[in-house]
């Protein structure tokens, strides 16, 4: 099972469109693995989203 970053729902469920669009600008909410709320830091566009279970991921947003 794979959930949404953005809003935790499943993955293969529903439509998220939007939601890649708001994680184009915004950092990911979500683990995809677990679904547990990440802990994400942010300096500028650079991000790095902690789940206590599954480690960190980091990305970068794309300029407004
Ligand atoms: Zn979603
Ligand atoms: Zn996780």
């Amino acid at each position: 099972m794979t959930y949404c970053a953005r809003c935790g729902n499943s993955a293969n469920k529903g439509n998220h469109v939007l939601c890649r669009q708001q994680l184009a600008v915004e950092p990911p909410l979500h683990c995809t693995t677990c679904r547990r709320t990440l802990a994400v830091e942010r300096t500028g566009a650079d991000w790095t989203a902690t789940c206590k279970k599954h480690g960190r991921t980091s990305g970068t947003l794309q300029s407004a």
